[in-house]
């Protein structure tokens, strides 16, 4: 069969033994092979320090992508021939005189581009891309995806940025954040830019409030040891969360393409208003799980899960309420939460319009009915919400909900974040990944949160694991008369 691809590329995933690319990067490499996007010549090289043969390599992946791909969807012949493609090398990234076999194996092929993944801890990215280029990998074919998170400050951020952009030029670097690569995420800039509908109401004269929520019932996991040193803030918030705000916020770019949308969220960025001194006790709260329970079943504080430091101030919640100080936002708080050990697993964009300005049926009190819920997770959807009559006599009202379920509409399998974005990569397309300007502007604002917290000595907040998170969250809304929107 044609491949779709004009291209053949060596796809080398460093961290090939690690849970993101068991998990994630090579499932996604075999839908993509299985549904023949990958061309015929693509070859996928997996790396990290541990010894296998490949063949004991084939099988590990095999073993996780049958197990994390969706039921039936493991196919045994498309298997074979991924498992043609894959191959394994045992190579210490931080040892420039291992680079050379890479050069060799990888060598030869002047027809291919190269996609080299960085599926490391982010300490070893400035020296991987440093090795490459000593062996001659960094030509223009060559690009490089980078995982999250970049860095712990503006300052640690800067140091990956120029360790990388010594060796690669910024249109070759893939800064990926996977939120972006998901269906539903795309499917806002469709509903804002691809309808006509909303855009007139898409500002503060009609939205009175905007909630983003990113919500996880697991707890840190066997993570501890990365988390206690990164916390929410710079996990979720730093990345995920400011990306979403600027896909709600951004204007419309002038062409749907790679400098034209990062410009437009680029200035989003640029526009928070800064949350410094004071501010931070006001505008944030952060907090931490304690002992709890869901459905019976108990849960650990999190100062007890393993590799969390038993004295820890680590938050494992934030909430924030965030303003975007630009002409169609001004007055509009945007509130951002994100937590773990949560009584719910759901991420959520919800747009909130303005009451009526006059109650015309009268009765009971009409809260503001407007709303659009955008849905990433656990299912995809988009709802928005009306106010109709309720049937029978009188004038009645009561709120229903248009719905789109995306799994129902398109009844095809939805694609996972990662194949999208890979897809991009080997297609060159940065659309969906971050640049470094939109990076350094998000630790530009996130940095002297953290520092505010430093500097005014309070733990985080407790609250019971499986609950929904800390009381002084509800209160920032409240001070504004709003809640959130949970079903609790
Ligand atoms: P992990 O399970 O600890 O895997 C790390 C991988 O890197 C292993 O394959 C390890 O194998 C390899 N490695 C470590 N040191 C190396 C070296 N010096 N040379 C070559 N290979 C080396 O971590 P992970 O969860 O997959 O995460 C990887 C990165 O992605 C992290 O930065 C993480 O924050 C980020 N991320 C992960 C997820 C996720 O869902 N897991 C999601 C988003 C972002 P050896 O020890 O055998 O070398």
């Amino acid at each position: 069969m044609p491949s779709q691809h004009s291209m053949a590329c060596d796809i080398v995933v460093f961290g090939g033994t690690g849970d993101l690319a068991l998990r994630k990067l090579l499932p996604a490499l075999y839908y993509l092979h299985r549904d023949n996007h990958l061309h015929p010549q693509t070859r996928i090289l997996a790396l990290a320090r541990a010894r296998h043969e490949t063949t004991a390599y084939v099988q590990l992946v095999q073993r996780h992508v049958s197990q994390y791909v969706a039921q039936g969807d493991f196919d045994q012949n498309s298997w074979e021939g991924f498992a043609q493609r894959l191959d394994y090398m045992s190579l210490d990234v931080s040892q420039r005189v291992e680079f050379p076999r890479l050069a060799k194996a990888l060598g030869g092929q002047s027809d291919r581009a190269r996609v080299f993944y960085l599926a490391t801890v982010p300490s070893l990215f400035a020296a991987t891309a440093k090795h490459l280029a000593s062996v001659g990998l960094t030509d223009g074919r060559s690009r490089i995806v980078l995982e999250k998170p970049l860095g712990e400050s503006l300052k640690t951020a800067n140091q990956i940025n120029d360790g990388i952009g010594a060796v690669f030029d910024e249109a070759r670097v893939f800064r990926i954040d996977h939120y972006l690569g998901k269906e539903a995420v795309q499917n806002l800039l469709a509903l804002r830019f691809g309808n006509a509908l909303f855009e007139p109401l898409w500002r503060n004269a009609h939205i009175d409030h905007v909630q983003i929520s990113v919500m996880e019932t697991v707890g840190v996991e066997n993570r501890g040891d990365y988390y206690d040193h990164a916390g929410a803030m710079r996990d979720m918030v730093q990345n995920h969360l400011l990306q979403l705000l600027c896909l709600v916020a951004m204007e419309a770019p002038v062409h749907f393409e790679p400098e034209a949308v990062r410009n437009e969220k680029l200035k989003i960025l640029e526009a928070l208003r800064p949350i410094t001194g004071m501010d931070v006790q006001d505008s944030t709260v952060r907090g931490q799980y304690s002992n709890g329970e869901r459905a019976g079943e108990k849960l650990p504080a999190y100062y007890f899960e393993k590799s969390v430091d038993h004295d820890s101030n680590t938050e494992t919640y934030v909430a924030l309420k965030v303003e975007v100080d630009n002409w169609r936002w001004a007055g509009v708080p945007f509130y951002l939460r994100t937590g773990k050990a949560l009584a719910q697993r759901k991420s959520e964009i919800v747009i909130q319009f303005k009451s009526v300005p006059y109650r015309l049926f009268g009765g009971i009190d009409q809260p503001a009915c407007n709303r659009l819920v955008i849905r990433l997770q656990p299912d995809e959807s988009i709802s928005l919400s009306l106010m109709a009559k309720t049937p029978g006599r009188g004038m009645a009202l009561q709120k229903v909900e248009l719905d789109l379920n995306f799994a129902e509409a398109f009844k095809r399998r939805r694609w996972d974040a990662y194949e999208r974005l890979l897809l991009d990569v080997i297609e060159g397309d940065a659309t969906l990944f971050m640049r470094r300007d939109e990076i350094e502007a998000a630790w530009r604002w996130v940095d002297p949160v953290i520092q505010g917290w430093q500097d005014c000595y309070r733990s985080p907040k407790r609250y019971a694991a499986g609950s929904w998170g800390p009381e002084a969250a509800d209160s920032l809304l409240d001070r504004l008369g709003h809640a959130w929107l949970d079903e609790r």
